[in-house]
């Protein structure tokens, strides 16, 4: 229905605003302890982690800058497909910068596995990836995560960025979907 609230949906919280608020605090916080006396470029990985790069980046008390890569695993719905497409490029040149990729979740790991090698053929002084969530039952592609802030089971989640079908994405909470939605 669709004047219904958007946490109506929810079967499961996982993890509540609060939660995710300070987990990412702490996120930020390694950063900053690793990159001291660096300069540091984030780039976030448009759409999902809109809400993480926001959050994060203003977590952060020393200059950060911030750029943002759209791509397409050409697939909607829950699962991801591996072929991977640039929708929208980096506005920066990354040559010689360090780089922390920012996004909300690692599930199979071919979007950022794909991308970590793309970032990388383009000469940047390091290239590492921070994400909120990550499933390590689902990784099919190796891919060397520097930041996680949790490790969650092998199910479908959405909130604070996360979507099921474009929606959930401003939920502030993040959690399972009960199954009439996918019926
Ligand atoms: P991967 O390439 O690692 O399989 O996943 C890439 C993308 O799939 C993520 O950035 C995210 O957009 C989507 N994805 C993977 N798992 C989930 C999930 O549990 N919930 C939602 N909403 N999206 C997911
Ligand atoms: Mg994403
Ligand atoms: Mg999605």
């Amino acid at each position: 229905m669709d004047a219904a609230d958007v946490s109506d949906d929810l079967l499961n919280v996982l993890y509540t605003e609060a939660q995710i608020q300070d987990r990412i605090k702490e996120m930020a916080a390694d950063i900053e302890r690793d990159y001291e006396g660096k300069e540091l470029l984030i780039v976030g990985i448009l759409r999902g982690a809109v809400m993480v790069m926001a959050d994060m980046a203003r977590s952060f008390h020393r200059h950060i800058e911030m750029d943002w890569m759209a791509v397409s695993s050409y697939g909607s719905g829950t699962k991801s497909s591996g072929v991977v497409r640039i929708l929208k490029d980096l506005d920066t040149d990354i040559s010689g910068r360090h780089v922390v990729i920012v996004d909300e979740i690692i599930d199979t790991g071919l979007t950022l596995s794909w991308l970590t090698s793309n970032l990388s053929s383009r000469n940047p002084a390091s290239v590492e990836i921070a994400t909120l969530l990550r499933k390590p039952e689902a990784l099919q592609m190796p891919v060397d995560v520097k930041y996680v802030g949790w490790d969650i089971p092998n199910e479908f989640v959405v909130g604070y960025g996360l979507d099921y079908k474009e929606r959930y994405r401003n939920l502030r909470d993040i959690g399972t979907l009960a199954p009439h939605v996918y019926s």
